[in-house]
């Protein structure tokens, strides 16, 4: 495999104590090594160091494409500021990509119209204005960027110098939501979003589903995230996660195995699923509990027939301390090793979820 790779340096008053807050922070995310005074990270989608030398925290990152080397390093550049409290730190990326200011992977769109699939999921199908072969193409999830009033002209963010993504303030600033791209069509230029219309108060993204009309114009950055291949699936998610399993599922090859277990609040939000492999489709209901409370996840997880790990792939999607819970339980009680799980919190209840 071929990797693009970029490094930076930064002179800190305790770059150990940094190369620690990354270790401590990520382990979480990807597998992470301590070798002598160096942490060495390796994800799906590449790997790095991040070492302290002379006096200066250094990061070395190797990324299979150039939007996502684009996001490693602001990842890395917006980490190093928050680990060392300061803001003032001016440092530059050397390597691949060091000159691009502005975003390779932002899109913009225009809706042109929304409906409801069910009583509590809204479609809204988006126009791109160019490169929709790249967003049906390059992975399964987006950011979108929703403007704070359609009649001022946007203002789109950039790459600063240290890496780290500018993004609009003050009245120009726009709230970013992660949705995934659930299809598209691309003779058309579109995009399908579906959006939950959940509970709550201050939302802009279930509110941008609700209310997006014909002619709004939405910032789109990505896509990013793939599903890897192997020859047993299994699913869990809540409905935040059915766009993407359903998608997952309408892409997969005939021949492979997949069992999903769908949390829904009642049956009304049944969606039809498509698929070329063998499919074991189970809806759970929640029947009135508030979303992210009912265990059900958890529970049919639990009790699923786990046959060793060999070709297997787990994924779930749901709130994010419920994530947490089964990705511990995966591991401790189903004994299934990180390599084939994919735990995701896909929203925080009770707070905002500012991507
Ligand atoms: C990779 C990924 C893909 C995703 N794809 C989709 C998708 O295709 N469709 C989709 O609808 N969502 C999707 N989500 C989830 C979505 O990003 C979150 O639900 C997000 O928080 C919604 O933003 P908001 O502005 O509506 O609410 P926020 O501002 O984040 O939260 C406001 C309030 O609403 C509550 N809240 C947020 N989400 C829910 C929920 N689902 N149920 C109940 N209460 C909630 C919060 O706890 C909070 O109290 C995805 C998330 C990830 C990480």
């Amino acid at each position: 495999m071929t990797f693009l790779s970029a490094k930076t340096s930064v002179a800190l008053p305790d770059p150990h104590a940094i190369v620690a807050a990354f270790h401590e922070h990520f382990a979480e995310y990807m597998t992470m090594t301590r070798d002598g005074e160096a942490v060495h990270f390796e994800a799906d989608y590449g790997n790095g160091t991040f070492g302290a030398e002379d006096g200066r925290f250094a990061a070395r990152i190797n990324c299979v494409s150039e939007n996502i080397l684009l996001s490693v390093k602001a990842m890395v550049a917006e980490h190093i500021v928050e680990f060392s409290g300061d803001t003032s730190l001016d440092f530059r990326w050397e390597g691949d990509g060091a000159e691009l200011r502005e975003l390779p992977n932002l899109f913009s769109g225009r809706v042109v119209r929304a409906y409801n699939l069910t009583p509590k999921m809204r479609r809204v199908v988006i126009a791109i204005d160019e490169g929709i072969e790249r967003l049906m193409s390059g992975g399964l999830h987006v950011r979108i960027l929703i403007l704070p009033d359609q009649a001022r002209a946007p203002v789109w963010p950039h790459v600063s110098k240290t890496g780290a993504i500018v993004w609009a303030q003050g009245e120009d600033e726009q709230a970013r939501r992660v949705y995934t791209i659930r299809s598209g069509d691309i003779k058309r230029g579109e995009i399908n979003l579906d959006f939950v219309m959940h509970e709550g108060d201050d939302m802009p993204g279930a509110h941008f589903g609700a209310t997006a009309a014909a002619g709004d114009i939405v910032g789109i950055v990505g896509p990013g995230g793939e599903l890897p291949d192997a020859e047993d699936y299994v699913f869990a998610g809540d409905e935040t996660a059915l766009p993407v399993m359903l998608r997952m599922a309408a892409e997969m090859p005939a021949g492979k195995k997949l069992t999903v277990y769908a949390e829904i609040d009642n049956e009304n939000e049944r969606q039809e699923v498509s698929s070329k492999a063998q499919v074991t489709w189970n809806w759970l209901y929640r029947d009135g509990k508030a979303a992210g409370t009912a265990g059900l996840l958890q529970q049919s997880l639990r009790s699923h027939g786990w046959n060793g790990h060999e070709g297997l792939h787990v994924f779930v999607g749901c709130e994010k301390s419920e994530a947490r819970i089964i990705k511990k339980m995966l591991g401790d009680e189903a004994g299934l090793p990180k390599t084939c799980l994919h735990t995701a919190g896909y929203w925080v209840r009770g707070a905002n979820d500012d991507h």
